[in-house]
């Protein structure tokens, strides 16, 4: 699905002289690199403060705790994402409510999101799935006019552009109360190991997160807060230094090779090419086809067969899985997860493919479902 081995190679000289450093320096935990790739990250995005932390996951379980939810609070999220938003959401005994999404783009249902509201709501957390924004503008209205935070997870959309309609543009993280994303290795930005990182703009909620991922600890062995052990790595902030700059270049390449594969099925009437909102550019953290003819799993098989990577995200919904299973949920409300579960199949998607790659994969399954 992914060739970091390909990438690796393209950036081994200044990699290698970054980690190397590190090692050489011994200031393997909050050394200068992660300074340093905080800062660079800040700019980016165009925000205050970037809180780096352990991984994805940390990232959206102290968002929760920054902003003080408790528990029996609401937090609204998407019955279709990987189940980290949920889990965390579990773990701190906070009650999720699931809501479909957007046939479409795969995002949060704003009708949904409007109807699962009740007294209790407390937040909502859009994920921006597969690499393009939900539809934040009527998230944020929603919000302010209930009073609710928004923390959107971006593990997957990291450099999208969201353009409201007043034409203001924000980088996809920076539009809520505070925004999350994962350096995980397959991710848009990914490094060599485990990473993430909280966003925000609230001078008050970076200070109280910035203990928080340090024990509690805003002065050394004085535990204000509960907190817990969340940081970045010295050589993961090297990798990820040394990889930021080429963050919209690895993006550009996504694009590339998306339109490669939707120009190639544009004329195939068993397959919806993935959809590109009007407010959102798409980073395509995955390329993602519906199959609309009942062949999904046959295609799968048939592409493993051809040595052709592909994967099911997701092939179960949040509100099925034995985990996050609750008798408040009725299936009605879930059509559209339900059916995109039967169609979705994800294609190899990664900065390195190249024409000729592209067009086998694409020959395969045209000829297969044509
Ligand atoms: C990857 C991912 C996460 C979790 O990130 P980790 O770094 O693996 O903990 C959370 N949410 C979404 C939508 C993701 O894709």
């Amino acid at each position: 699905m992914v060739d970091l081995q390909s990438q690796y190679q393209n950036i081994k000289d200044v990699v290698d002289t970054s980690i190397q450093e590190v090692l050489n320096s011994s200031a393997y935990i909050n050394g200068p690199y992660v300074k340093e790739f905080q800062a660079d990250l800040e700019k980016y995005l165009g925000i205050k403060h970037v809180i780096p932390c352990a991984n994805g996951t940390d990232a959206l379980q102290i968002a929760m705790m920054g902003l003080g939810l408790e528990q029996g609070d609401e937090v609204i999220t998407a019955d279709f994402t990987f189940a980290a938003t949920v889990e965390v959401i579990g773990l701190l005994k906070l009650t999720p409510v699931l809501v479909d999404v957007e046939p479409d783009t795969f995002n949060m249902d704003i009708e949904a999101l409007k109807k699962a509201i009740t007294p209790k709501t407390k937040a909502i957390v859009p994920v921006h799935l597969f690499g393009q924004c939900a539809n934040m503008e009527a998230i944020l209205a929603i919000a302010k006019e209930h009073n609710l935070f928004v923390i959107e997870d971006n593990a997957q959309a990291i450099g999208a552009d969201y353009t409201f309609s007043n034409g203001t543009k924000k980088k996809a993280g920076t539009m809520g109360n505070v925004g999350t994303t994962s350096f995980f290795p397959s991710k848009n930005l990914g490094c060599y190991g485990d990473g993430g990182a909280i966003f925000t703009n609230d001078d008050e909620l970076a200070h109280t997160l910035r203990g928080m991922v340090n024990h509690g600890m805003y002065k050394r062995y004085y535990h204000d807060v509960v907190g817990v052990n969340s940081r970045l790595d010295s050589v993961q902030a090297a990798v990820l230094k040394a990889k930021l700059p080429l963050l919209d270049t690895y993006c550009d390449a996504r694009r590339k090779a998306a339109m490669h594969y939707t120009e190639a099925f544009s004329t195939n009437s068993n397959i919806i090419t993935p959809a590109i909102s009007v407010f959102s550019t798409h980073v395509f953290h995955q390329y993602t086809l519906r199959i609309t003819n009942g062949k999904r799993d046959e295609l799968h098989q048939h592409l493993l067969d051809n040595n052709i990577p592909n994967a099911i995200y997701y092939p179960v919904p949040l509100h099925a899985q034995k985990a996050y299973q609750d008798e408040r949920y009725n299936e009605s409300d879930f059509t559209i997860t339900n059916q995109l579960i039967d169609e979705v199949i994800s294609l190899p998607m990664h900065t390195e493919l190249d024409e000729e790659q592209l067009s086998f994969i694409a020959k395969t399954i045209n000829d297969f479902i044509g």
